[in-house]
């Protein structure tokens, strides 16, 4: 089989009884093809020989040589490979580190990424222009943080003066491009981005993943490559549902537990995680990650945060409840940007949790300008993308202002924001792609606003 790690120096060999890698262990001791022992393991057995505790195992017969597989009574599925680790679980060595900056002290991390290489926020948000349309002040927040995160991950930024971490904290409405931001962002960069959902996370010990599973889901992202791991993303949606629960007398399992189990993720610390599992087993090879370098983002909708702020802004003019300042904060648009940790606090956040997460900034919804623009102008847009497969068959789709609009208004009265576009546009174009190979003389196709509400058909112009 191709797929061991025999031979193979890019693979980390793993030790058959205790699961932990070569570069943990020390140096291994190889007992058969694909079965390793690290020398922990191998002393334990001796010890466990010497004391002649061996259970059931049968005597070892020296007299066949030395010391190894045949005379150390395992059976034969052992002996041919039948240990061999699944892929999945397979780490890819670290790379040798090439220098050391002496001037730096011994700790200083290895550039993996050259920050000179990396596109400056400017440039980080033209690139993200081209996919994720409005939301212009998250995307200018987003470039500066990352930029500096990746600075600070680079050797030089090492010294006197540690840079704080950058992770950030995404409020905004269903559907508003939250990870589809993030996703972006991660590709733009080509860093692993692992996406995981804070309501699935459960503290250690009950049932659910724990929070270690966000670090195995990116390990597995970056094909079980560590050190890519550890400049990887991590994104936490429904951040908001990990909230402080007000008025309950019970114990919060699911909330503020969670976000302290968060904490030290977080903020960088060795974390022992599975390797091609989310949960820890015996059977399953363990490495550690070290989280200093993972850009965390966390993003949620944060129901009725709005009101929180508005009770605190009302609160600060001390004229009290005047209606005129009621009405002033109900249309103001920009109200979730003035969002502070004491409002995050009053909405179900410790303060640890909130102070590791410094870049706070809101995403706003969608309306239907904004969503006519989602439609047709981001590069893989997905007008675009009806638009090339029936040019393939030499047909030009078009689609007019007004159909756009209504399919906007459409998707608007879904409430999941950009999110409804695609089922809608789907459900007609189903009929298009569907009718329009029947006839090879059809040239061009408008789909009308009279097609989208079911009045009429789209108009066809035949070739000539
Ligand atoms: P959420 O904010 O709930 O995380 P998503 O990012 O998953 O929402 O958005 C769902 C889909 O809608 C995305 O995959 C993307 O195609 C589209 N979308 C949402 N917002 C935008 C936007 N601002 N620009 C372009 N596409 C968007």
């Amino acid at each position: 089989m191709s797929e061991n790690n025999d031979n193979n120096d890019e693979y980390e060999k793993i030790c058959y009884m205790c699961r932990r890698t070569e570069s943990t262990t020390g140096k291994m001791i190889q007992m058969a093809k694909n079965m390793y022992i690290c020398p922990d393991c191998m002393q334990r057995t001796f010890d466990l020989m010497n004391s002649g505790d061996m259970g059931a195992m049968p005597p070892i017969d020296f007299t066949k040589g030395g010391f190894n597989m045949d005379n150390l009574g395992f059976p034969d599925f052992l002996k041919n490979g039948a240990a061999e680790i699944p892929k999945s679980q397979q780490l890819k060595k670290k790379k040798p580190v090439e220098q050391t900056n002496k001037e730096n002290g011994p700790d200083v991390d290895p550039a993996v990424l050259d920050y000179k290489k990396l596109p400056p926020p400017h440039k980080i948000k033209e690139q993200l222009d081209e996919y994720v349309i409005g939301q212009n002040r998250a995307k200018k927040i987003i470039s500066v943080a990352v930029y500096n995160h990746y600075k600070r991950v680079t050797k030089d930024a090492a010294g006197d003066i540690e840079i704080g971490k950058s992770n950030m904290l995404m409020i905004g409405p269903t559907g508003c491009g939250k990870t589809y931001l993030v996703q972006t962002l991660a590709r733009l960069l080509n860093v692993p981005l692992a996406i995981t959902d804070a309501t699935s996370l459960t503290e250690a010990g009950y049932i659910g993943d724990d929070v270690e599973s966000v670090l195995s889901k990116l390990l597995k992202a970056a094909d079980n490559d560590v050190e890519r791991a550890e400049n990887g993303i991590v994104f936490i949606d429904e951040i908001d549902k990990i909230a402080k629960k007000k008025n309950t007398t019970n114990r919060d399992v699911s909330g503020e537990s969670v976000q302290q189990g968060l904490l030290k993720i977080l903020e960088g610390a060795n974390v022992e995680v599975p390797v091609g599992s989310t949960s820890k087993n015996a059977m399953v090879p363990m490495t550690t990650i070290n989280t200093k370098n993972i850009l965390f983002i966390c993003g949620g909708a944060f129901p009725d945060i709005e009101d929180i702020i508005k009770k605190r802004l009302m609160k600060a003019t001390l004229i009290g409840f005047n209606s005129d300042l009621k009405d002033k904060f109900d249309n103001d648009p920009e109200l979730l940007d003035k969002v502070t940790n004491e409002d995050l606090r009053e909405f179900g956040f410790i303060p640890e949790f909130i102070g590791r997460l410094p870049v706070i900034y809101a995403l706003h919804g969608l309306d239907t300008d904004m969503l006519v623009k989602i439609m047709k102008e981001p590069k893989n847009a997905i007008l675009k993308q009806y638009q090339k497969l029936l040019a393939l068959d030499e047909v030009d789709l078009q689609f007019d202002e007004d159909a756009l609009v209504t399919i906007a208004e459409k998707a608007l009265e879904k409430k999941t924001g950009a999110r409804g576009l695609r089922s809608i546009i789907e459900d007609f174009m189903l009929d298009i792609m569907y009718e329009i190979p029947k006839d090879s003389n059809i040239g061009r196709v408008f789909i009308t606003r009279d097609y989208i509400e079911g009045k009429g058909g789209p108009r066809i112009e035949m070739r000539n």
